[in-house]
């Protein structure tokens, strides 16, 4: 049985090859480390350190927590930690880690919550027999009344619906209940920073079921994946960010690209291929236009003169005329004559895309199934590379 976390499902949702090269392959990722994390750790660790202190009845003054972060951000700072804003300097991330802190202590200084445990490191069975990690930053209870509390930085606020169909602190709060029996309520509460407000939400026992049973399927396809080393890749917009690009069929000859001179790129086999297709697409694309305007004079030519033979000097041209049908725009109502009529069975064709998405899903019945053979053959397409277009 193995241990999973939100994070760990998240990746396999995100990207099944991603999970692979991180959980799998236990690949290291090639990310540079950037400011926003770093900010975001060093207030969690001050924020530790005022319930740690006050858990053991030691005043804490602003001043002192904030002189905290101050020498942390001294000691753990360094100029290779990436601000990616334009316009920011690492400075201005150390005041905001600072107005966050700052806020966050005037607002909390009178909360009569109890302390259980911060950072939590602790696992829960779930119903299949796999872990679960149970990581909440802040637990504490006012009686009976429970509170999974997670600090955020980002500077997005979180909104209700986002809250309310979170699975990380609503998988917690099932830790939480089956842990602490008295719990009457358990309240999600993530407390936004920069905003210096919180979000809460509350989850029924009956959501909490389904949302076990829906971590429970998620595991289940990614012990099948694993099985069939069958990890597709998932293109999405948070490729740009995913630190296994390196790695990425996807990505990689990009990467190779950024390794190289301006003259050792030109002469790159790859980019020499691409910008030969992309020509020769261009001009069978011009070449198609000219075809279709050849067409049409020649159709124009051949009725002016009442003509259905054109001829050139070697070659010939035909013009015929003909009648073809346009079928009426409401499909559903011609399909249902046409089964009426028993016109159907003769007339309707397979659809293609339609029958292979239902063979790869396994959606066909076992007889049909079995009657189709698969095999691997290749698509190109050309489209823009939109690293470029972002620069
Ligand atoms: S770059 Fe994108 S497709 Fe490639 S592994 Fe990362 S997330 Fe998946």
């Amino acid at each position: 049985m193995a241990v999973y976390s939100h994070s760990r499902i998240s990746t396999f949702e995100q990207c099944p090859f991603k999970y692979k090269l991180q959980y799998v392959d236990r690949i290291e990722p090639e990310t540079e480390q950037t400011i926003e994390p770093f900010m975001g750790d060093l207030v969690h660790q001050a924020l530790e350190k005022l319930y740690t202190d006050k858990k053991f009845k030691k005043r804490v003054s602003k001043a002192s927590l904030l002189k905290f972060f101050k020498d942390l951000w001294k000691k753990e700072y360094s100029s290779d930690i990436l601000v990616v804003k334009k316009g920011l300097t690492a400075e201005n991330y150390k005041k905001m880690g600072l107005k966050f802190l700052s806020d966050y202590y005037d607002s909390y200084k009178d909360d009569d919550m109890t302390i259980l445990d911060l950072e939590t490191q602790d696992k829960m069975t779930l119903p299949d027999g796999n872990q679960w990690h149970v990581r909440i930053d802040k637990l504490g209870c006012k009686g009976d009344i429970y509170f999974v509390c997670d600090y955020k930085t980002n500077s997005s606020m979180k909104d209700q619906e986002e809250a309310d169909g979170d699975r990380q602190l609503a998988m917690y709060s099932i830790w939480v209940k089956d842990k602490f029996k008295d719990a009457k309520k358990v309240i999600l509460k993530w407390h936004m920073l920069a905003f210096n407000k919180e979000v809460t939400s509350e989850r029924t026992d009956g959501e909490l079921k389904k949302l076990q049973q829906d971590v429970c399927n998620t595991i289940k396809q990614i012990e099948i994946a694993t099985r069939d080393d069958d990890f597709p890749r998932n293109q999405c917009g948070l490729c740009p960010y995913c630190g296994y690009q390196a790695y990425c069929p996807s990505f990689k000859h990009q990467i190779k690209l950024t390794q190289k001179t301006i003259e050792q790129f030109k002469k790159d086999d790859g980019v020499k291929l691409v910008d030969g297709y992309a020509e020769i697409k261009a001009k069978l694309d011009e070449l198609q236009e000219k075809e279709e305007e050849f067409k049409t004079k020649l159709v124009e030519f051949s009725k002016q003169l009442g003509i259905d033979v054109v001829y050139g000097s070697n070659m010939l041209a035909k013009v015929k005329e003909f009648e073809k049908i346009i079928l009426p725009e409401d499909k559903e109502e011609l399909i249902a004559i046409m089964k009426d009529k028993g016109e159907w069975e003769e007339l309707a064709m397979i659809n293609f895309m339609k029958f292979q998405s239902k063979y790869f899903k396994g959606e066909l019945h076992p007889d049909i199934h079995k009657k189709i053979t698969k095999e691997k053959d290749f698509r190109v397409s050309l489209s823009k590379r939109k690293d470029l277009e972002e620069e």
